[in-house]
């Protein structure tokens, strides 16, 4: 777990320092709270920070309000050390945000224990996290969390004027898979469907589960072109794919149709008009003959 310690006295600073690397943590260091609100801006910050109330430029209590009003997603476990042991003082820090105290002098066995509680709240936090944005068949993004990334994404698109590719994809005559070897089986297909896709996929891009047999794959940095290209390699593996029948050793093959579109830069596309489009592409795919990808319109307007 990364800690950040923010402390503006030399001698304290390095007695934590020597402790935390002793206990295995892994260590950020800032001499004042300006400096570790920086850190804590950066992407990936540490889980748990350990700081100090009185600090030049930016005291301890306005490092705590100014992290609780970052809108950042994890959550940042904060330990206030303090001269200060009185009950006001204590609710001033509870106020801010802190969410444990520890009193200077403090005995350095105390700390490593309330360590571990803040490190017990972060772990169960990243767990519940997980848990909230993964499909739990197929272990990839469930439709929430990859809405969420989507958004962020075409924010980023809209802003830097970057191109971004949205795809669906959906199996075709799903329903009979089912029917014919049953739902287990047609549960194992999707897990391996899942898996050549995002094989298959570069690192930048994202995969999520957007209902039963339907998967959605956004691109960064892909435009119509490049989308179309990736969704037919996409097309190709899936083809490709040999399902073995645990049971029975038979064979099975799926194919699955692709609808692409590139998000228009311009504001009037919403990520509700990206997804009509892939959506009308995906549709005309199943129309088409399936096993196939189209690409959709470009936007009106
Ligand atoms: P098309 O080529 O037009 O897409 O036909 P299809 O049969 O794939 O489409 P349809 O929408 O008729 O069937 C989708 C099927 O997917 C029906 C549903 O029971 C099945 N399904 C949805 N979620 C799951 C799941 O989690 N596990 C299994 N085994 N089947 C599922
Ligand atoms: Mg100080
Ligand atoms: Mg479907
Ligand atoms: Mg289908």
């Amino acid at each position: 777990m990364k800690i950040l310690i923010a402390e503006d006295d030399p001698i304290s600073r390095r007695v934590l320092q020597a402790n935390l690397l002793k206990w295995g943590y892994d260590i950020t260091v800032a001499v004042n709270g300006r400096e570790a609100f920086d850190i804590i801006k950066q992407p990936e910050p540490p889980s748990l920070l350990i700081s100090d109330w009185m600090m030049p430029h930016m005291d301890g209590l306005t490092l705590c309000r100014n992290i609780r009003s970052l809108n950042i997603t994890r959550y940042i476990y904060i330990i206030l050390l303090t001269t200060k042991g009185e009950k006001r003082d204590i609710i001033q820090g509870l106020e801010a945000g802190a969410d444990d105290f520890l009193t200077k002098p403090f005995n350095q066995e105390e700390l490593k224990y309330r360590i571990l509680i803040g490190q017990r709240i972060i772990e169960l936090e990243h767990r519940i996290l997980q848990l909230a944005n993964t499909d739990p068949l197929t272990g990839m993004m469930n439709r929430r969390a990859f809405m969420e990334q989507l958004a962020q994404e075409t924010d980023r698109a809209h802003r830097g004027q970057t191109p971004l590719s949205f795809l669906l994809t959906d199996i075709d005559h799903f329903k009979q898979v089912n029917d014919t070897y049953g739902h287990q089986i047609g549960d194992l297909v999707l897990q391996c469907f899942s898996k050549t896709l995002k094989e298959a996929l570069r690192t930048y891009d994202f995969l999520g589960r957007y209902g039963g047999e339907e998967f959605v794959i956004a691109m960064p940095g892909a435009d119509d072109t490049q989308a179309e290209y990736i969704a037919e390699r996409l097309r190709k593996k899936v083809e490709e794919m040999e399902i073995i029948r645990p049971d029975t050793k038979e064979l099975i093959r799926i194919t699955s149709s692709f609808g692409t579109a590139a998000c228009s830069l311009s504001p009037l596309e919403t990520i509700d008009s990206l997804i009509k489009r892939a959506d009308d592409a995906l549709y005309r795919a199943k129309s088409q003959g399936r096993n196939c990808v189209c690409r959709a319109e470009k936007p009106k307007g």
